[in-house]
């Protein structure tokens, strides 16, 4: 009895582990609405993949926490629209290793044993305004532990103006660990610290604000502003780079980026540090290598010394003067509307929309439509020969009108109007009955009446006639009896 269970328990945990074997191997759920990448966030264990561009606009992007597989399969997302952070914190940690409950915000807010790759996020606009407490923002990610971005591209402006201990802004991540490869970002970072009074710790980096991740073949271009009243760790790749918990030890890399652009900033702070260098702003453990001169850096540090203004692109331009061109998407890249001061050269874009193709009106037919069923057609892209078959909308019916004859020459009716007209021919096949019905009963039924009242007519004749012949007879007989 025992070993009979024994089996049915192995049989049991067989068949569990293929089924669940088989849910890691299953086919990525599809994405092809803003509705069902916002649904991400009500499954975040999942595997995805993107199916074509989206646009976000009007729809509110939630922080959430991503624990699978995002594949943008070379897509495009546009117009993402933060208003907060996330509600789950992670613990960061200081220089000191002293540590905060912090909060996160980015396309994931968390990434946790996640894999991101092959997304393009053009034109990011993401400001979080006041916040009070401890709070990183980054272009895929918040924060990332134990996750792999791969393949990915951010453009745009990532703010974050503060009141608290632990902040920092990052062009790839916020705060936190993994491999980072082969992405891109341009971006403007800006970190404001509210609060002049208490000393914090900020951090600001072109791939990450601080953390230990492993950088390799990535192309940052950075425009940094950052405004401390406290402790500043900023650099073009990395602000602070820092392996944690205490104690914890592992050999990670930093080659083959490519790094452009500055940081402007200041350090409101008696007890100076300013960190601020091309790659890695302040180490804290040399667990790292940079792969011999493989990183490629062009990069200005540029401090100031005046405390009461705080630094924003295009902050010292004393005379804006904005124009505007729109330049429109390409069958590859995305629209824009760029603006330029006039003054100091000095541009924003905004208004992004989708890359498109350029089809003309003409279609090749590949299928008709009828009256019932879809065709296809076949559009070519005017600029780069791409085809694409879209569905032709099915045939309305055209009410047959008694032709009125004419003197001008009819036009060979459209193929359209054949088919509507053979199908009309079909339909007209009920009259006969119709007539039947309506017509011919009631005509059966007056036939049926009319010969009724003649036969009572003509046997009330034969009646009489029958009864005149008695009559005879009977006078007859009564004159022969006399
Ligand atoms: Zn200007
Ligand atoms: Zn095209």
């Amino acid at each position: 009895m025992k070993s009979l269970r024994a089996i049915l328990i192995l049989i049991l945990m067989t068949v569990f582990a293929t089924a669940s074997a088989s849910a890691d191997d299953a086919a990525p759920v599809e994405i092809r609405t803003p509705e069902e990448l916002i649904a991400i966030a009500d499954n975040p264990e999942g595997n995805y993949v993107l199916m074509n561009d989206l646009d976000l606009t009007g729809y509110d992007w939630p922080s959430f926490t991503f624990k699978g597989t995002f594949d943008g399969n070379g897509h495009t997302i546009i117009n993402i629209h933060w208003t907060k952070v996330s509600d789950e914190t992670q613990v960061t940690y200081d220089g000191n290793r002293k540590t905060y409950d912090t909060h996160f915000a980015g396309f994931f807010a968390i990434l946790d044993h996640a894999t991101v790759k092959n997304v393009r996020l053009p034109g990011v606009d993401l400001f979080v305004e006041n916040y009070e407490g401890d709070c990183f923002l980054g272009g895929i990610a918040g924060y990332a532990t134990e996750s792999t971005i791969e393949n990915c591209e951010v453009s745009g402006t990532i703010r974050l103006d503060v009141t608290g201990k632990m902040f920092g802004v990052g062009g790839i991540i916020g705060y936190g660990n993994g491999v980072i490869k082969n992405c891109k970002a341009e971006v403007t970072l800006v970190n404001i610290d509210l609060d002049a009074k208490n000393r914090d710790e900020e951090f600001l980096g072109g791939v990450c604000a601080a953390g230990y991740p492993d950088i390799d073949g990535c192309e940052i271009q950075i425009s940094g502003f950052l405004s401390d009243h406290g402790y500043v760790h900023s650099g073009g790749l990395v602000g602070m780079y820092i392996v944690y918990p205490k104690a914890f030890k592992r050999d990670g890399y930093i080659k083959n980026n490519k790094l452009t652009g500055f940081i402007t900033f200041f350090e409101d702070n008696t007890n100076r540090r300013a960190y601020c260098k091309e790659s890695y702003g302040e180490v804290m453990d040399w667990y790292f290598t940079t792969a011999g001169d493989s990183n490629k850096y062009s990069f200005k540090r540029d401090e100031r010394k005046k405390y009461d203004v705080n630094l924003l692109p295009h902050g010292e331009c004393k005379n804006p003067d904005f124009e505007e061109t729109k330049v429109e998407a390409t069958c590859q890249d995305p629209g824009y509307t760029l603006h330029t001061c006039k003054t100091c050269g000095y541009t924003e874009k905004d208004n992004y929309v989708l890359s498109a193709h350029h089809f003309p009106e003409t279609y090749e037919t590949i299928t008709e439509s009828t009256l019932t069923t879809q065709g296809v057609g076949e559009y070519t892209c005017s600029e780069c020969g791409a085809k694409i078959r879209k569905a032709l909308p099915t045939l309305t019916p055209v009410p047959t009108a008694t032709p009125v004859p004419t003197t001008e020459p009819t036009e060979a009716p459209s193929k359209a109007t054949t088919d509507t007209i053979n199908e009309s021919k079909s339909g007209s096949g009920v009259w006969p009955y119709l007539l039947i019905f309506f017509i011919g009963i009631p005509l059966g039924v007056i036939a049926a009446l009319l010969y009724r009242r003649h036969r009572i007519k003509k046997l009330k004749r034969l009646r009489k006639a029958r009864r005149a012949q008695a009559a005879r007879a009977a006078r007859l007989h009564k004159e022969s009896d006399d």
